[in-house]
């Protein structure tokens, strides 16, 4: 029956055994059932973008096996199985091939984001990799031997580019990058941040390309040729494409649970399915989408509590994001959209301080750049909370 059924986690990321392992705090008895359509190593996402820069292998990267972790956890991890639909009404899901059903007691969807793919033409497109996972980076790195790479090219200049960037170098590799935009992470970055990230980047030999698209991969006699639309060529062993990440709601959207950008959530984590609640990259809590792990840890804690018992609100404090770029290393904390202020800076070489207040002189977002990120922690403690 319902009441007795297992706790389900869809997704074993960050945010699934996140949520595991503060659930067990809480409670270490309730059946506790994990489902993935990955391998279910664990490890830490943003990693992936220092592979090189660290030397680390695949292997390096994986934690602990599925295995390990569901010893450590108590819980039973299924690894390789995608979640095809679930039934909100009668509180089961449906696995594999829609002949398993798992009754759940209560569901958490910590499915994580998905990379966007450009439109993009061409014969070569199966040289074009996008690494967001274990597996993906594992296909990369394979791929990166199998061609003996020298020179990748990068579609997107934001933070999973510029860290994709940074990293190749260290590794010896030669980086051109592409960006619509004008400059380094122009989403997250004012100008004079951005244009610090891309000098320090150039000093140790990337190239950038700011303005164009890329439209077309086609294979060369070696590797491929990579096609703008202003004209200009890029010839690379490999591409990389990170343009950003889109939350996963395709299942919830099947099943009937309301998602907007993510899936949406009130401050408890609750979806519009009862028992049903959303967590991670796939989830817009109270209008937030944030696809960071502090985010998610903080969700982890409260979701815990609310799911033995004790309902617990999410609230966010400042999270300032830092980007691993070791080039120009870089933190910002954006102002929220729509925030009424002006940037102001402090400018020495690619040492950039940023600040972005109000009328009143409320500081509410900074941008940090070089020596200057020293200052984070005396600019956090200023900033209002994300959500209080
Ligand atoms: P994921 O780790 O993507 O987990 C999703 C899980 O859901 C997986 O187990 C998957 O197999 C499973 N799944 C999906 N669909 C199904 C299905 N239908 N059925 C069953 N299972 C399914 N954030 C920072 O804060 N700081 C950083 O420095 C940073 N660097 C990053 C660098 C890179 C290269 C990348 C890609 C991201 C970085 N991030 C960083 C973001 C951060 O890593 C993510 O926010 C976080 O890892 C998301 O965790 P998640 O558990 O929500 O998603």
């Amino acid at each position: 029956d319902k009441v007795h059924a297992p706790v389900v986690i869809l997704g074993t990321g960050l945010a699934g055994y996140g949520l595991a392992k503060e659930f067990r705090k809480h409670d270490a008895e309730t059946p506790l059932i994990l489902i993935t359509s990955d391998d279910g190593r664990s490890y830490s996402k943003p990693m992936l973008s220092t592979g090189y820069t660290k030397d680390m292998s695949t292997d390096d990267l994986a934690q602990m096996d599925a295995g390990s972790m569901g010893r450590m956890l108590k819980a039973s991890v299924w690894t390789m199985t995608k979640v095809g639909e679930i039934d909100t009404a009668n509180q089961l899901i449906k696995v594999g091939d829609n002949e398993t059903a798992v009754h759940y007691s209560k569901l958490v969807l910590a499915l994580g984001a998905d990379v966007i793919r450009p439109p993009i033409e061409g014969d070569g497109l199966d040289k074009v990799y996008s690494i967001n996972d274990l597996l993906d980076f594992d296909d990369f790195r394979t791929a990166m031997k199998k061609n003996d790479a020298k020179k990748v090219c990068l579609i997107g200049g934001g933070l999973i580019g510029c860290e994709y960037t940074n990293d190749l170098i260290n590794g010896g590799f030669a980086t051109e990058t592409v960006d619509p935009l004008g400059y380094c992470l122009p989403t997250l970055l004012p100008e004079p941040a951005g244009k610090a990230v891309q000098a320090a980047l150039e000093e140790k030999g990337a190239k950038f390309h700011f303005g164009p698209l890329v439209t077309a991969v086609n294979n060369a006699d070696s590797g491929v040729k990579v096609s703008l639309n202003n004209g200009e060529t890029i010839d690379a062993d490999l591409v990389v494409s990170a343009v950003g990440v889109r939350p996963r709601v395709d299942l919830a959207q099947a099943s009937g649970i309301n998602t907007n950008r993510g899936v949406v959530t009130n401050r408890l984590l609750e979806t519009s399915a009862p028992n049903v609640y959303a967590m991670g990259d796939c989830a817009e809590v109270n209008g937030h989408v944030l696809v960071y792990v502090a985010p998610l840890m903080a969700q982890a804690r409260a979701l815990a509590k609310t799911l033995t018992g004790e309902p617990t609100e999410v609230s966010y404090p400042a999270m300032p994001v830092t980007i691993k770029v070791p080039a120009c290393p870089v933190t910002v904390a954006p102002p929220a959209q729509g925030a009424e202020g002006e940037w102001s800076f402090e400018i020495d070489g690619n040492n950039v301080k940023g600040e972005f207040r109000n009328a009143a002189g409320d500081l509410l977002g900074f941008a940090l750049t070089g020596d200057a990120t020293k200052q984070k922690m005396a600019l956090q403690k200023e900033l209002p909370p994300i959500m209080p």
